[in-house]
């Protein structure tokens, strides 16, 4: 009766009840999560997803929301039990509007990011949410999880482009937040409390997100540097002599360019030998004029990005760089940046965290996580990319070079003395992946406790009986 029910609200064709069609929908991307479902729902239309979430709750029943499947703390998989219903938005993947003059954009939640980049770029603007999943992630994933990527330190993370979002609460009223007002307010904003909320508050169905100029310049590097800390002297120093410029500012140990290499041999590190300590980034201006080539054959953006490391070579900060010269290099080092999450993966079976610090501490919490991890095994590789402008690095470890029968004994242990550097630093547990079920035990333990008991409150005001993805964010 209740699969009959659900099957009258979505129609016969968007409803999967077969254990082999539902399989993508019930394992996460690493492979960490595999769950089970009564039936995967893939509603075509807000209507829909309000009916699912009315006959929900009138019949107890657990929802998890999906969008693209990319998500890495196991946020959009169902447990084990094969009692709960995946709600999967991929079908509701229409732009509904698109405003040139309030640089602004309408889309379903189950929009793909690279499509919202496209039907951006259409408009000669920019959606500047950038990350390595972009072909495959939703964008109400990316609210969801308040996802971040690499340009966050100039234009902030999903929940800075968000104007508004349309939401679905259990009990299937809709919640009308869609607006594209640049000012309005008119009390509390509610929309935050449903970005970042992984799907535990209500159902994201649309978004309208704000658009950008088009970067026309770029001017891309790799230079290899001594150590993190000078990584986070060159950032202040390039935003200073560039006015601003800096879109992108990655960091990129030896380590985790030569598993790149590896892994993926069309790839190779630019800079040869393969140094210990990289940096990749990018400046980019939407003033054409800087991407002009001279009479002389130079680009001015390019010819700045020149005169910045000229000058570092000078201090001493950085040791060599290679700048990309067209479009076709630059691409080349953002897709070594790109293949870093895959790589490892099939490398080994990583240890990989999600961590930030204070960007002022960067230094001291990488050397000091560095050393914890090498007194457990000197042998590991430390592959700690990532987000340096913005603090966050993916400070990953993986087993020597060749394998090691005892990793998976040492994994715990390579866990504990990272977080017990990045405590040290009063960092954060997760910086851009969130919660979902791998974090939250440890929530428990790191969270300010009132802020945890307001947590719970606001999820009994919106969801009383606890139906709407169980077991993950909070748990009892
Ligand atoms: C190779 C790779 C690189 C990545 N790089 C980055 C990176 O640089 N930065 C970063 O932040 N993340 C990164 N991620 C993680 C992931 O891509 C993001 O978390 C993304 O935002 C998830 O989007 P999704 O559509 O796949 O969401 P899913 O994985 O389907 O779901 C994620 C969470 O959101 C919930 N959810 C999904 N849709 C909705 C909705 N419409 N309403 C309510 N809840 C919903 C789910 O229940 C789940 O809790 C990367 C992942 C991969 C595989």
């Amino acid at each position: 009766m209740i699969l009959e029910h659900l099957t009258d609200i979505v129609g016969t064709k968007n409803i999967i009840t077969n254990k082999d069609d539902m399989a993508p929908f019930l394992e996460d991307w690493r492979g960490n999560y595999k769950g089970d479902a009564t039936a995967i729902l893939l509603p075509t239309n807000t209507q829909m997803v309000s009916s699912i979430l009315k006959f929900a709750d009138e019949h107890d029943l657990y929802i998890v929301p999906q969008g693209g499947n990319t998500g890495l703390v196991g946020g959009g998989i169902p447990d084990a039990s094969g009692r709960m219903f995946v709600l999967s938005l991929s079908r509701m993947n229409a732009i509904r509007d698109i405003s040139a003059d309030n640089r602004s954009i309408v889309v379903e939640s189950g929009c793909i990011l690279q499509n919202i980049h496209e039907a951006a770029e259409a408009h000669d603007l920019y959606f500047p949410l950038n990350l390595a999943a972009k072909g495959s992630c939703s964008i109400g994933g990316n609210l969801s999880t308040n996802a971040g990527g690499i340009n966050v330190l100039r234009y902030g993370n999903t929940r800075d482009l968000c104007l508004g979002i349309e939401v679905v609460l259990m009990g299937g009223k809709v919640m009308n937040l869609l607006t594209s007002l640049r000012k309005d307010n008119t009390g509390y904003d509610l929309k935050h409390l449903f970005i970042g909320a992984e799907g535990t508050l209500g159902i994201i169905t649309a978004a309208s997100l704000k658009l950008f100029p088009k970067p026309k310049a770029r001017a891309t590097a790799m230079a290899a540097i001594p150590d993190p800390q000078t990584g986070v002297a060159l950032l202040s120093a390039l935003k200073n002599a560039t006015g601003d410029l800096v879109e992108a500012f990655e960091l990129m140990p030896g380590d985790i360019l030569k598993v790149i290499g590896k892994q993926f041999p069309n790839y190779p590190c630019p800079l040869q030998p393969v140094p210990e300590m990289a940096l990749l980034f990018e400046i980019g201006s939407s003033d054409s004029d800087l991407a002009t080539e001279s009479e002389d054959g130079t680009v001015p953006i390019i010819e700045k990005l020149n005169a910045f490391l000229a000058d570092e070579f000078e201090t001493g900060r950085i040791i060599d760089a290679v700048v990309a010269q067209n479009e076709t290099q630059r691409q080349a080092m953002w897709n070594i940046r790109e293949h870093a999450p895959e790589s490892t993966k099939r490398e080994s079976w990583p240890v990989n965290t999600d961590i930030s610090v204070a960007v002022s501490d960067i230094g001291r919490f990488y050397a000091d996580a560095s050393r914890r991890v090498k007194e457990i095994d000197p042998t590991v590789r430390i592959c700690g990319y990532g987000h340096l402008g913005d603090g966050n690095i993916h400070f990953n470890v993986i087993e020597r070079e060749g394998g090691d029968e005892g990793w998976a004994q040492k994994r715990g242990a390579i866990f504990d003395a990272i977080y017990e550097a990045l405590y040290e630093c009063n960092g954060s547990i997760s910086a851009e992946h969130g919660i979902g079920a791998m974090k939250a035990e440890q929530l428990k333990l790191v969270k300010d406790p009132v802020a945890l008991e307001a947590m719970h409150m606001v999820k009994t005001a919106f969801d009383p009986k606890g139906l709407l993805n169980p077991g993950k964010v909070l748990i009892s």
